[in-house]
Protein backbone atom coordinates (compact mmCIF):
# COMPACT_ATOMS: atom_id res chain seq x y z
CA UNK A 1 0.00 0.00 0.00
CA UNK A 2 1.24 3.31 -0.73
CA UNK A 3 1.96 5.92 1.69
CA UNK A 4 -0.43 9.17 1.87
CA UNK A 5 2.84 11.32 0.81
CA UNK A 6 3.88 9.26 -2.29
CA UNK A 7 0.03 9.54 -3.51
CA UNK A 8 0.55 13.33 -2.70
CA UNK A 9 3.80 13.34 -4.16
CA UNK A 10 2.65 11.28 -7.28
CA UNK A 11 0.35 14.03 -7.75
CA UNK A 12 2.74 16.87 -7.14
CA UNK A 13 4.85 15.17 -9.96
CA UNK A 14 1.78 14.98 -12.23
CA UNK A 15 1.36 18.84 -11.53
CA UNK A 16 4.95 19.66 -12.10
CA UNK A 17 4.71 17.55 -15.59
CA UNK A 18 2.50 19.45 -17.27
CA UNK A 19 4.47 22.98 -15.84
CA UNK A 20 2.03 23.78 -13.69
CA UNK A 21 3.60 23.39 -9.86
CA UNK A 22 3.58 26.38 -8.13
CA UNK A 23 5.86 27.53 -5.37
CA UNK A 24 6.07 29.93 -2.43
CA UNK A 25 8.96 31.94 -2.89
CA UNK A 26 10.50 34.63 -0.50
CA UNK A 27 9.43 38.00 -0.38
CA UNK A 28 9.27 41.16 2.06
CA UNK A 29 6.97 43.80 1.49
CA UNK A 30 7.60 47.19 2.32
CA UNK A 31 6.33 50.37 1.98
CA UNK A 32 6.02 52.42 -1.01
CA UNK A 33 4.96 49.85 -3.25
CA UNK A 34 8.15 47.94 -3.17
CA UNK A 35 8.98 44.28 -2.46
CA UNK A 36 12.35 42.55 -1.38
CA UNK A 37 13.20 39.33 -2.47
CA UNK A 38 16.57 37.62 -2.73
CA UNK A 39 18.62 40.81 -2.01
CA UNK A 40 16.74 42.71 -5.04
CA UNK A 41 14.06 45.44 -4.48
CA UNK A 42 11.55 45.18 -6.78
CA UNK A 43 8.98 47.62 -8.00
CA UNK A 44 5.78 46.09 -7.54
CA UNK A 45 2.98 45.78 -10.00
CA UNK A 46 1.46 42.80 -8.74
CA UNK A 47 -0.34 43.47 -5.58
CA UNK A 48 -3.81 44.69 -5.39
CA UNK A 49 -2.97 47.89 -2.56
CA UNK A 50 -4.58 49.62 -5.18
CA UNK A 51 -4.67 52.76 -3.11
CA UNK A 52 -1.37 52.20 -1.34
CA UNK A 53 -3.05 51.83 2.40
CA UNK A 54 -1.85 49.06 3.49
CA UNK A 55 1.24 51.16 4.81
CA UNK A 56 -1.16 54.29 5.71
CA UNK A 57 -0.54 55.83 9.38
CA UNK A 58 -3.67 56.23 10.00
CA UNK A 59 -4.54 52.33 9.20
CA UNK A 60 -1.69 50.95 10.79
CA UNK A 61 -2.43 53.28 13.94
CA UNK A 62 -5.80 52.66 13.98
CA UNK A 63 -4.95 49.02 13.81
CA UNK A 64 -2.43 49.33 17.08
CA UNK A 65 -5.28 50.89 19.39
CA UNK A 66 -7.69 47.94 18.21
CA UNK A 67 -5.31 45.38 19.15
CA UNK A 68 -4.47 47.75 22.52
CA UNK A 69 -7.78 47.83 23.86
CA UNK A 70 -9.22 44.44 22.73
CA UNK A 71 -6.10 41.88 22.03
CA UNK A 72 -4.80 39.85 19.25
CA UNK A 73 -8.01 37.64 18.51
CA UNK A 74 -11.61 37.33 19.01
CA UNK A 75 -11.95 34.29 20.70
CA UNK A 76 -15.24 32.76 19.02
CA UNK A 77 -17.58 33.41 16.39
CA UNK A 78 -19.85 36.27 16.61
CA UNK A 79 -22.77 34.69 17.27
CA UNK A 80 -21.28 32.62 20.47
CA UNK A 81 -19.78 35.45 22.55
CA UNK A 82 -21.36 38.59 20.47
CA UNK A 83 -20.14 41.14 19.01
CA UNK A 84 -18.55 44.47 19.82
CA UNK A 85 -20.13 47.90 19.32
CA UNK A 86 -17.21 48.95 17.22
CA UNK A 87 -17.62 45.72 14.78
CA UNK A 88 -21.40 47.08 14.58
CA UNK A 89 -20.42 50.58 14.41
CA UNK A 90 -18.18 49.46 11.62
CA UNK A 91 -20.71 46.97 9.60
CA UNK A 92 -22.80 50.29 9.68
CA UNK A 93 -20.03 52.38 7.91
CA UNK A 94 -19.58 49.64 4.96
CA UNK A 95 -23.23 50.08 4.62
CA UNK A 96 -23.24 53.47 4.47
CA UNK A 97 -20.44 53.59 1.81
CA UNK A 98 -22.09 51.09 -0.39
CA UNK A 99 -25.66 52.99 -0.02
CA UNK A 100 -27.24 49.65 1.60
CA UNK A 101 -29.26 49.02 4.32
CA UNK A 102 -26.75 46.90 6.27
CA UNK A 103 -23.68 45.03 5.85
CA UNK A 104 -21.84 41.84 6.70
CA UNK A 105 -18.25 41.15 7.78
CA UNK A 106 -16.63 38.15 6.74
CA UNK A 107 -13.09 36.89 7.26
CA UNK A 108 -12.01 37.00 3.91
CA UNK A 109 -13.24 37.56 0.35
CA UNK A 110 -12.99 33.78 -0.56
CA UNK A 111 -15.26 32.92 2.60
CA UNK A 112 -17.60 35.71 1.77
CA UNK A 113 -18.35 34.34 -1.78
CA UNK A 114 -18.07 30.62 -0.53
CA UNK A 115 -20.54 31.40 2.59
CA UNK A 116 -22.75 34.13 1.43
CA UNK A 117 -23.83 32.45 -2.03
CA UNK A 118 -25.05 28.88 -0.46
CA UNK A 119 -26.40 30.73 1.78
CA UNK A 120 -28.35 33.06 -0.49
CA UNK A 121 -29.52 29.88 -2.33
CA UNK A 122 -30.46 28.14 0.15
CA UNK A 123 -33.43 30.11 0.59
CA UNK A 124 -34.23 30.54 -2.95
CA UNK A 125 -34.78 26.31 -3.27
CA UNK A 126 -34.40 24.62 -6.81
CA UNK A 127 -33.49 28.23 -8.25
CA UNK A 128 -31.51 28.83 -11.63
CA UNK A 129 -28.06 30.62 -11.59
CA UNK A 130 -26.79 32.62 -14.73
CA UNK A 131 -22.77 33.38 -14.11
CA UNK A 132 -20.27 35.24 -16.12
CA UNK A 133 -17.53 32.17 -17.24
CA UNK A 134 -14.61 34.88 -16.00
CA UNK A 135 -15.65 35.01 -12.48
CA UNK A 136 -13.45 34.68 -9.46
CA UNK A 137 -13.03 31.14 -8.51
CA UNK A 138 -14.57 31.88 -4.71
CA UNK A 139 -18.02 32.37 -6.68
CA UNK A 140 -17.57 28.82 -8.18
CA UNK A 141 -16.47 27.42 -4.87
CA UNK A 142 -20.13 28.93 -3.62
CA UNK A 143 -21.88 27.30 -6.36
CA UNK A 144 -20.53 24.13 -5.96
CA UNK A 145 -21.20 24.04 -2.11
CA UNK A 146 -24.84 24.86 -3.08
CA UNK A 147 -25.04 22.31 -5.73
CA UNK A 148 -26.88 24.93 -8.07
CA UNK A 149 -27.85 24.34 -11.60
CA UNK A 150 -25.14 26.69 -13.60
CA UNK A 151 -25.92 28.46 -16.73
CA UNK A 152 -22.73 29.96 -17.81
CA UNK A 153 -22.63 33.02 -20.42
CA UNK A 154 -19.67 33.68 -22.07
CA UNK A 155 -17.85 36.88 -20.63
CA UNK A 156 -19.77 40.11 -20.50
CA UNK A 157 -21.55 39.20 -23.21
CA UNK A 158 -25.17 40.01 -21.97
CA UNK A 159 -27.14 39.44 -25.31
CA UNK A 160 -25.43 35.57 -24.36
CA UNK A 161 -26.89 36.07 -20.97
CA UNK A 162 -30.32 37.15 -22.14
CA UNK A 163 -30.10 34.17 -24.79
CA UNK A 164 -30.12 32.14 -21.68
CA UNK A 165 -32.80 33.58 -19.48
CA UNK A 166 -34.93 33.33 -22.26
CA UNK A 167 -34.40 29.12 -23.01
CA UNK A 168 -32.98 27.79 -19.78
CA UNK A 169 -34.52 28.09 -16.22
CA UNK A 170 -37.81 29.35 -16.72
CA UNK A 171 -39.51 26.83 -14.41
CA UNK A 172 -36.94 27.70 -12.14
CA UNK A 173 -38.49 29.27 -8.70
CA UNK A 174 -36.33 31.91 -8.69
CA UNK A 175 -33.19 32.87 -11.12
CA UNK A 176 -30.04 34.78 -9.84
CA UNK A 177 -27.36 36.46 -11.52
CA UNK A 178 -24.35 36.48 -10.88
CA UNK A 179 -20.77 38.78 -12.18
CA UNK A 180 -17.70 40.61 -10.96
CA UNK A 181 -17.92 44.27 -11.69
CA UNK A 182 -14.08 44.39 -12.19
CA UNK A 183 -12.86 41.15 -13.43
CA UNK A 184 -9.87 40.53 -11.46
CA UNK A 185 -7.16 39.20 -14.81
CA UNK A 186 -8.39 41.26 -17.54
CA UNK A 187 -9.24 44.50 -15.41
CA UNK A 188 -12.33 45.12 -17.93
CA UNK A 189 -15.81 46.42 -16.01
CA UNK A 190 -19.23 44.95 -16.39
CA UNK A 191 -22.09 46.81 -17.77
CA UNK A 192 -24.01 46.90 -14.35
CA UNK A 193 -26.83 49.63 -15.44
CA UNK A 194 -27.79 47.08 -18.50
CA UNK A 195 -27.45 43.74 -16.04
CA UNK A 196 -30.05 45.61 -13.63
CA UNK A 197 -32.34 45.97 -16.68
CA UNK A 198 -31.57 42.79 -18.00
CA UNK A 199 -32.42 41.06 -14.50
CA UNK A 200 -35.17 43.02 -13.74
CA UNK A 201 -36.75 42.23 -17.22
CA UNK A 202 -36.22 38.18 -16.47
CA UNK A 203 -37.02 38.52 -12.98
CA UNK A 204 -33.74 37.64 -11.73
CA UNK A 205 -32.00 38.64 -8.84
CA UNK A 206 -28.21 40.08 -9.07
CA UNK A 207 -25.60 39.06 -7.01
CA UNK A 208 -22.33 41.48 -7.45
CA UNK A 209 -18.49 40.94 -6.78
CA UNK A 210 -16.63 44.24 -6.14
CA UNK A 211 -13.70 42.87 -5.12
CA UNK A 212 -11.68 45.00 -7.41
CA UNK A 213 -14.10 47.98 -7.71
CA UNK A 214 -14.40 48.74 -3.93
CA UNK A 215 -12.30 52.05 -2.88
CA UNK A 216 -11.41 52.36 -6.49
CA UNK A 217 -14.51 53.19 -8.55
CA UNK A 218 -17.42 54.85 -8.09
CA UNK A 219 -18.63 57.22 -6.19
CA UNK A 220 -16.02 58.11 -3.19
CA UNK A 221 -14.69 54.74 -4.21
CA UNK A 222 -17.96 53.10 -3.02
CA UNK A 223 -18.14 50.79 -5.96
CA UNK A 224 -19.48 50.19 -9.07
CA UNK A 225 -23.02 49.16 -7.78
CA UNK A 226 -23.31 52.42 -6.08
CA UNK A 227 -23.37 54.00 -9.11
CA UNK A 228 -26.85 52.23 -10.77
CA UNK A 229 -30.13 53.51 -9.74
CA UNK A 230 -31.73 51.57 -6.89
CA UNK A 231 -28.34 49.44 -6.20
CA UNK A 232 -28.12 45.46 -6.93
CA UNK A 233 -29.98 43.23 -5.06
CA UNK A 234 -26.37 41.65 -3.02
CA UNK A 235 -22.96 43.34 -3.47
CA UNK A 236 -19.63 42.08 -1.70
CA UNK A 237 -16.24 43.30 -1.91
CA UNK A 238 -12.99 42.76 -0.44
CA UNK A 239 -10.82 45.25 2.27
CA UNK A 240 -8.09 43.11 1.44
CA UNK A 241 -7.46 45.31 -1.77
CA UNK A 242 -7.94 48.84 -2.12
CA UNK A 243 -8.49 49.04 1.46
CA UNK A 244 -5.44 47.81 2.75
CA UNK A 245 -6.20 45.43 4.70
CA UNK A 246 -8.18 41.77 5.04
CA UNK A 247 -11.56 40.65 5.60
CA UNK A 248 -14.68 41.20 3.10
CA UNK A 249 -18.19 42.47 3.36
CA UNK A 250 -21.78 41.41 2.00
CA UNK A 251 -23.99 44.44 1.68
CA UNK A 252 -27.82 44.45 1.05
CA UNK A 253 -31.30 44.38 2.52
CA UNK A 254 -31.69 44.26 6.25
CA UNK A 255 -33.70 40.69 5.60
CA UNK A 256 -30.36 39.69 3.52
CA UNK A 257 -28.22 40.22 6.36
CA UNK A 258 -30.37 38.71 8.62
CA UNK A 259 -30.26 35.61 6.45
CA UNK A 260 -26.77 35.29 6.11
CA UNK A 261 -26.47 36.16 9.57
CA UNK A 262 -28.41 33.19 10.17
CA UNK A 263 -27.20 30.53 7.50
CA UNK A 264 -23.87 31.70 6.07
CA UNK A 265 -22.10 29.17 7.32
CA UNK A 266 -18.60 30.64 6.93
CA UNK A 267 -19.69 33.16 9.15
CA UNK A 268 -21.62 31.39 11.58
CA UNK A 269 -19.08 29.12 12.11
CA UNK A 270 -15.78 30.74 12.31
CA UNK A 271 -13.42 33.44 14.61
CA UNK A 272 -14.55 36.95 14.40
CA UNK A 273 -11.21 38.77 12.68
CA UNK A 274 -8.70 40.10 14.75
CA UNK A 275 -9.55 43.67 16.47
CA UNK A 276 -6.74 45.14 14.47
CA UNK A 277 -7.47 43.95 11.20
CA UNK A 278 -11.49 45.52 11.61
CA UNK A 279 -9.69 48.58 13.56
CA UNK A 280 -7.37 49.13 10.22
CA UNK A 281 -11.04 48.84 8.27
CA UNK A 282 -12.38 51.52 10.01
CA UNK A 283 -10.06 53.40 9.63
CA UNK A 284 -9.57 52.68 5.92
CA UNK A 285 -13.37 53.19 5.39
CA UNK A 286 -12.98 57.20 7.15
CA UNK A 287 -10.04 57.76 4.20
CA UNK A 288 -10.79 56.51 1.46
CA UNK A 289 -14.21 58.59 0.11
CA UNK A 290 -11.66 61.51 -0.07
CA UNK A 291 -8.88 60.17 -1.96
CA UNK A 292 -10.63 61.16 -5.57
CA UNK A 293 -6.78 62.59 -6.49
CA UNK A 294 -5.46 59.22 -6.01
CA UNK A 295 -8.43 57.51 -7.70
CA UNK A 296 -7.75 60.39 -10.72
CA UNK A 297 -3.99 59.26 -10.68
CA UNK A 298 -4.84 55.53 -10.91
CA UNK A 299 -7.14 55.87 -14.12
CA UNK A 300 -4.32 58.55 -15.46
CA UNK A 301 -1.31 55.90 -14.95
CA UNK A 302 -3.71 52.90 -16.08
CA UNK A 303 -4.17 54.71 -19.33
CA UNK A 304 -0.46 55.49 -19.79
CA UNK A 305 0.09 51.83 -19.39
CA UNK A 306 -2.03 50.68 -21.60
CA UNK A 307 -0.91 53.01 -24.16
CA UNK A 308 2.95 52.16 -23.66
CA UNK A 309 1.92 48.24 -24.14
CA UNK A 310 -0.18 48.88 -27.26
CA UNK A 311 3.02 50.61 -28.74
CA UNK A 312 4.99 47.74 -27.61
CA UNK A 313 2.08 45.72 -29.58
CA UNK A 314 0.89 44.18 -26.90
CA UNK A 315 -2.62 43.06 -26.34
CA UNK A 316 -4.14 44.25 -22.86
CA UNK A 317 -7.14 43.27 -23.92
CA UNK A 318 -10.61 45.10 -22.48
CA UNK A 319 -8.50 46.72 -19.73
CA UNK A 320 -10.27 49.65 -18.33
CA UNK A 321 -9.13 50.04 -14.72
CA UNK A 322 -5.87 49.91 -12.63
CA UNK A 323 -5.86 45.86 -13.75
CA UNK A 324 -3.47 45.90 -17.09
CA UNK A 325 -2.90 42.85 -18.60
CA UNK A 326 -0.16 42.30 -20.75
CA UNK A 327 -1.55 39.48 -22.53
CA UNK A 328 1.38 36.90 -23.77
CA UNK A 329 -0.20 33.53 -24.89
CA UNK A 330 1.83 30.65 -23.89
CA UNK A 331 2.63 30.17 -20.58
CA UNK A 332 6.28 29.72 -20.52
CA UNK A 333 6.54 32.97 -22.64
CA UNK A 334 4.75 34.77 -20.22
CA UNK A 335 7.14 33.05 -17.58
CA UNK A 336 9.93 33.99 -19.15
CA UNK A 337 8.91 37.14 -19.17
CA UNK A 338 7.83 37.74 -15.50
CA UNK A 339 11.82 36.36 -14.73
CA UNK A 340 13.40 38.70 -17.13
CA UNK A 341 11.58 41.82 -15.59
CA UNK A 342 12.31 40.75 -11.83
CA UNK A 343 15.93 40.79 -12.77
CA UNK A 344 15.40 44.02 -13.87
CA UNK A 345 13.83 45.46 -10.71
CA UNK A 346 10.31 44.50 -11.22
CA UNK A 347 7.64 42.18 -10.18
CA UNK A 348 5.26 41.48 -12.45
CA UNK A 349 3.72 38.19 -11.75
CA UNK A 350 2.63 36.10 -14.75
CA UNK A 351 -1.03 34.63 -14.68
CA UNK A 352 -1.31 31.51 -16.25
CA UNK A 353 -3.99 28.43 -16.44
CA UNK A 354 -6.31 27.58 -14.77
CA UNK A 355 -6.12 31.57 -13.22
CA UNK A 356 -6.63 32.34 -16.72
CA UNK A 357 -7.79 30.45 -20.38
CA UNK A 358 -4.89 28.17 -22.34
CA UNK A 359 -3.29 30.68 -24.63
CA UNK A 360 -4.00 33.69 -22.65
CA UNK A 361 -1.06 33.73 -20.27
CA UNK A 362 -0.09 37.20 -19.74
CA UNK A 363 1.38 39.99 -17.18
CA UNK A 364 -1.22 41.03 -15.13
CA UNK A 365 -0.30 44.50 -13.91
CA UNK A 366 -1.91 45.86 -11.47
CA UNK A 367 -1.92 50.05 -10.49
CA UNK A 368 -1.63 51.45 -7.24
CA UNK A 369 -1.57 55.22 -6.26
CA UNK A 370 1.58 55.41 -5.01
CA UNK A 371 2.96 54.22 -8.29
CA UNK A 372 4.47 57.32 -10.49
CA UNK A 373 4.45 58.28 -14.63
CA UNK A 374 7.94 57.37 -14.18
CA UNK A 375 7.05 53.84 -12.79
CA UNK A 376 4.86 53.31 -15.40
CA UNK A 377 7.48 53.96 -18.05
CA UNK A 378 10.15 52.31 -16.60
CA UNK A 379 8.32 49.06 -16.78
CA UNK A 380 7.12 50.11 -20.02
CA UNK A 381 10.77 50.00 -20.59
CA UNK A 382 11.30 47.01 -19.14
CA UNK A 383 9.14 44.64 -21.27
CA UNK A 384 10.18 46.50 -24.47
CA UNK A 385 13.87 45.39 -23.52
CA UNK A 386 13.14 41.63 -22.15
CA UNK A 387 10.97 40.88 -25.12
N1 LIG B 1 -13.39 37.93 -5.54
C1 LIG B 1 -12.52 38.34 -6.47
C2 LIG B 1 -13.05 38.84 -7.77
C3 LIG B 1 -11.14 38.29 -6.22
O1 LIG B 1 -10.26 38.67 -7.16
C4 LIG B 1 -10.69 37.83 -4.97
C5 LIG B 1 -9.21 37.82 -4.60
N2 LIG B 1 -8.35 37.29 -5.51
C6 LIG B 1 -11.63 37.39 -4.03
C7 LIG B 1 -12.97 37.47 -4.34
C8 LIG B 1 -11.20 36.85 -2.71
O2 LIG B 1 -10.91 37.89 -1.84
P1 LIG B 1 -9.88 37.69 -0.64
O3 LIG B 1 -8.51 37.80 -1.24
O4 LIG B 1 -10.21 38.80 0.29
O5 LIG B 1 -10.13 36.35 -0.06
Amino acid sequence: MQSLDEHLEAALRRVEQAARLRVLRPAGLRANGRVEREGRTLLDFSSNDYLGLATHPVLTERAREWTARHGTGSGASRLVTGTSEEVLALEAKVAAFKGTQAALVFASGWQANAAAIPALLSALPGAAVFCDRLNHASMHAGLAIAGARQHRFRHNDLDHLEDLLATKGAEAPARVILTESVFSMDGDVADLRRLVQVARAHGAFLFVDEAHATGVLGPGGAGLSATVPGGVDVVMGTFSKALGGFGAYVAGSRALIDWLTNVASGFVFSTALPPGVLGAVDAALDVVPAMNSERAHLTALADRLRAGLARLGLDHGTSATQIVPAVIGAEADAMALAAALEERGFLAAAIRPPTVPPGTSRLRLALRATHTEADVDAVIEGISACR
